[in-house]
This record gives C-alpha cells, sequence and structure tokens, in this order.
C-alpha cells in the first residue's frame, strides 16, 4: 500500500519535472521514509502537504554575462531555488560548478528543507548557484563573475528573506565578492549572507562547521554501539572545505585517515593524514589551488587516478565530494572490507542502490541531511551573532554546534528506531518533515 502510494506520487512528480533525475532521487527517498506517517496522519494529506512541499515556492534562474580576463565576454546562468519558508527565511548554499542544473539545485534545496528542519533553528530552505567554473580562473576573473551574479540576485534575497551561504565552488573568496556587491547594491550592511570573513560579520568555527560536525554525529552513532573513532581507519573523498574538517576532526578524535580525494582521483596514505599533512592541504586546495595528487608527490604515497577511495579497506567511510559518488557496488565492496559506519559530509553521495546495500546490511549509516547539517546549523549561529551585533567564542560556537548535532542524532534515533537497529534515513526524513508539515498547516494553504 505505501510502496503504491509512492509510485503513484513519483509518476505524477516525474511527468511534471521531467529529466530532473536528482530531484525526483530526492524526493523518493524522503516519500519513501514519511509514506507510511501520512497514510497514519490524514490532516497530511488532506492539506495535500506531500504536493506542497515537493513544489518550491519560487524558482528564480537569469542570465550571468561577465568579462574574462582577455576581455572576452562569457555567458553563465545564475539559480537562486526558494524552496519553503514555513518555519524561518530561506536558507541554503550557493554552488558554482559545470555540472549545475535546476534539477541539482532542486533536489539540494528539497534536502535542505528538512536538514534546516532537523538542527532545530528557524530557518527554511533554499539553494542556488551556476554552472560557472571557478576552477581555473583568475582572482579577477572570480570576481567580475560574482558581482554579476550579485546584481540580480540581491533583488531576491535579504537578511529576513533568503540568506545563501557557500557550497561546492563557492567559499570565503566568493562569499567576500558576492557580500561585497550586495553591500555598493543596497547601501546596507546585514547578515544577508553566512560564512563571511571573521573580520566582517563572519562565525568562529563556520568554516570547520560540517566538517566538524559530521564527525560529532559519527561519534553519536558509535556510541549507540558502545564503540569509538579511536585506531579506526577513515576513508574520506574530497578535498574541499567539507572533507579538510571532516579529516582534521577525526585525526583529534584518534582516528586514521588515510584517503583524500579531488575529481582526478584518490591518494591513499598509510601512515595517515596527520595535522602537518592537512595543513599542506588546505594550502594547495585553498591557497594555490592545486590538485590532490600533489600530495602523493609530496609524502611519497599512492595516487590513483580516475577512481574514488571506496576500494580502500577501512572501519569508516565518510563521502565528503559530491552526490551519487558511491554506488551500488561501491557500497558492497565497503561493507565486504569491513566498513561499520558510514557518514555523509557531501550531499546525497550514496546512490538509491548503495543506501540499500547499507540499510541491509544494518551498518551505522547518516544520512547527509542529518550527519552534514552542521554546517548550516553554524549559519544559523552566524545569523543570530549578525542580528545581536555580537560575535560568540570559538568554543562558544563549537559548544553549540555540537549540541545541536546531538540534538539531530536524537531526532534520527526517536522515529528512526527499528527494534534493535536505527534506520537514520527514516528518523532524520520524519523528524525533519514533521515541524515543517505542521508549519505550513499552521499558515494556511499557500
Ligand atoms: P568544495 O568545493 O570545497 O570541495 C568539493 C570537493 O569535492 C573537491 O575536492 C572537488 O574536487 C570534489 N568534487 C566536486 N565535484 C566532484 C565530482 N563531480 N567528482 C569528484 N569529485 C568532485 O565543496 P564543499 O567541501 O563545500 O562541499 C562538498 C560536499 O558537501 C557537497 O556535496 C556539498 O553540497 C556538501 N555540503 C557542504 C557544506 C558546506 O558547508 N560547505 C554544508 C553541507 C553539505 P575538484 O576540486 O577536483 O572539483
Amino acid at each position: 500500500m505505501v510502496q503504491n502510494n509512492v509510485s503513484e506520487f513519483m509518476e505524477k512528480l516525474i511527468a511534471k519535472n521531467p529529466g530532473e533525475t536528482e530531484f525526483h532521487q530526492a524526493v523518493f527517498e524522503v516519500y519513501n521514509s514519511v509514506m507510511g506517517f501520512v497514510d497514519k496522519n490524514p490532516k497530511y494529506k488532506k492539506a495535500r502537504i506531500l504536493e506542497r512541499i515537493a513544489e518550491p515556492e519560487r524558482m528564480l534562474t537569469f542570465r550571468v554575462a561577465w568579462v574574462d580576463d582577455k576581455g572576452e565576454v562569457q555567458v553563465n546562468r545564475g539559480y537562486r531555488i526558494q524552496m519553503n519558508s514555513a518555519i524561518g527565511p530561506y536558507k541554503g548554499g550557493l554552488r558554482f560548478h559545470p555540472t549545475v542544473t535546476a534539477s541539482v539545485l532542486k533536489f539540494l534545496a528539497f534536502e535542505q528543507v528538512f536538514k534546516n528542519s532537523l538542527t532545530t533553528l528557524p530557518m527554511g530552505g533554499g539553494k542556488g548557484g551556476s554552472d560557472f567554473d571557478p576552477k581555473g580562473k583568475s582572482d579577477n576573473e572570480v570576481m567580475a563573475f560574482c558581482q554579476k551574479f550579485m546584481q540580480e540576485l540581491f533583488r531576491h534575497i535579504g537578511p529576513d528573506t533568503d540568506v545563501p551561504a557557500g557550497d561546492i565552488g563557492v567559499g570565503g573568496r566568493e562569499i567576500g565578492f558576492l557580500f561585497g556587491q550586495y553591500k555598493k547594491l543596497r547601501n546596507e550592511f546585514t547578515g544577508v549572507l553566512t560564512g563571511k570573513g571573521l573580520n566582517w560579520g563572519g562565525s568562529l568555527i563556520r568554516p570547520e562547521a560540517t566538517g566538524y560536525g559530521a564527525l560529532y554525529f559519527v561519534e553519536e552513532m558509535l556510541a549507540t554501539r558502545k564503540d569509538s573513532l579511536d585506531s579506526k581507519i577513515i576513508v574520506i573523498s574530497g578535498s574541499g572545505n567539507v572533507a579538510q574538517y571532516a579529516c582534521e576532526k577525526a585525526h583529534q578524535m584518534g582516528g586514521k585517515v588515510v584517503t583524500l580525494s579531488d575529481s582526478d582521483g584518490y591518494i591513499y596514505d598509510p601512515e595517515g593524514i596527520n595535522a602537518q599533512k592537512l595543513a599542506f592541504v588546505i594550502d594547495l586546495k585553498n591557497v594555490k589551488r592545486g590538485r590532490i595528487k600533489d600530495y602523493a608527490t609530496k609524502f611519497g604515497c599512492k595516487f590513483v587516478a580516475g577512481k574514488r577511495p571506496w576500494e580502500v579497506k577501512c572501519d569508516v567511510a565518510l563521502p565528503c565530494a559530491t552526490q551519487n559518488e558511491i554506488d551500488g557496488n561501491d557500497a558492497k565492496k565497503l561493507v565486504k572490507n569491513g566498513c561499520f559506519c558510514v557518514g555523509e559530509g557531501a550531499n546525497m553521495p550514496s546512490t538509491p542502490e548503495a543506501i540499500e546495500v547499507f540499510l541491509g546490511a544494518k551498518i551505522l549509516y547518516g544520512p547527509g541531511k542529518a550527519a552534514n547539517a552542521g554546517g548550516v546549523a553554524t549559519s544559523g549561529l552566524e545569523m543570530s551573532q549578525n542580528s545581536m551585533r555580537l560575535g560568540w567564542t570559538r568554543e562558544e560556537v563549537d559548544q553549540r554546534l555540537n549540541c545541536i548535532m546531538k540534538a539531530i542524532h536524537a531526532q534520527c534515533v526517536e522515529y528512526g528506531k527499528q527494534g534493535n537497529f536505527i534506520n537514520y534515513v527514516n528518523g532524520a526524513n520524519i523528524a525533519g518533515f514533521i515541524k515543517v508539515a505542521d508549519a505550513m498547516i499552521d499558515q494556511g494553504v499557500m
């Protein structure tokens, strides 16, 4: 019955949103979890909450024309998906990557709605970005693009309306250029973006928050089996913002991180990536904007070109790069090699087949909307500090982040417990859904 309802719903959704495969995948994953719950609570059906949550409140698409260093005109497409504002202003990152499409951003915005709800903070869900590729561009070109992108976006955002942040391809440099242009156009210095620089409204711990939060979540998952990260072998994908700080916290918690990757391949360092080696990665990626292969040359370890790290034997896997980076075969390989805990730093890194393998094997599987919610949670803390016009200490923000990750874990346990097993997928989806759905009912049909 539940399966039939999900299939029927998906058929209509696919017909209405043709070709948007990532968006279909994200909706299917959530509705597969919540359909049974909705069936038992007819008020959600009557208010047609499922149909309404899957329909963005507003979708903006705009041309971004800019001039490169050679004086040539370049044309990109900009987007902002304002998905749901039932529990607060739209909140979610901007992604600059050539693979960005409406489908990718709709999946991310949809996920963001439930994730933000789980954080316990008052934030709605949104996402945006462009098919612009910052890789290989000069600082001047990135600035030119960001200014032109904001020249349109500024009309649609604001500290009480929509507060974007970073995501793939959008870090501190890009947020700076975007904020500068917003301020110029509006003549207002407000908390309109998060991930800002520390001396102009940013929060301590925001750069670290997604990676640290993922590890706090993993720590909670392991504690349910009376285990910890101590001496565990950890495989991480990606080498950007999330991967870097996941690596740092995993190392601090006593684990041994043996891989990092980028879109060219992965490095395997059986000695483990310590603080000194991570400092090299951070400088390589954030300052020199180089490739992870250089790590292998520098530290004399293996670089595996064109592959992802899931073939490496590990206890814990932390996908921190991009969507659909673990397929069914990768998942089988991980489980066969003894991996018993997966914490998703990235958004939707596991395909539906991979999730089935993890749940079937009853390993600890923390989906992104729960495990990586520390980033947006700390963005929420940055918003609070901006509103109060004061800044909390590093310890204070870290402590709040830790409490939020524990609260998210507790919600997953409350709604996901199946006997001795915790189905974190169901837990996160149902807990995130209830708060948003109830707020929508309270606010009437719109
Ligand atoms: P960054 O741009 O800092 O890093 C992205 C990393 O992933 C890079 O190493 C990049 O390699 C790699 N990557 C990107 N696309 C691909 C691809 N198609 N195939 C293989 N590798 C790829 O982004 P973040 O670290 O901020 O984001 C990583 C993930 O975490 C994303 O899924 C994002 O949505 C999610 N996330 C981020 C949050 C944040 O606060 N930043 C919050 C919550 C989730 P290369 O340099 O070669 O492109």
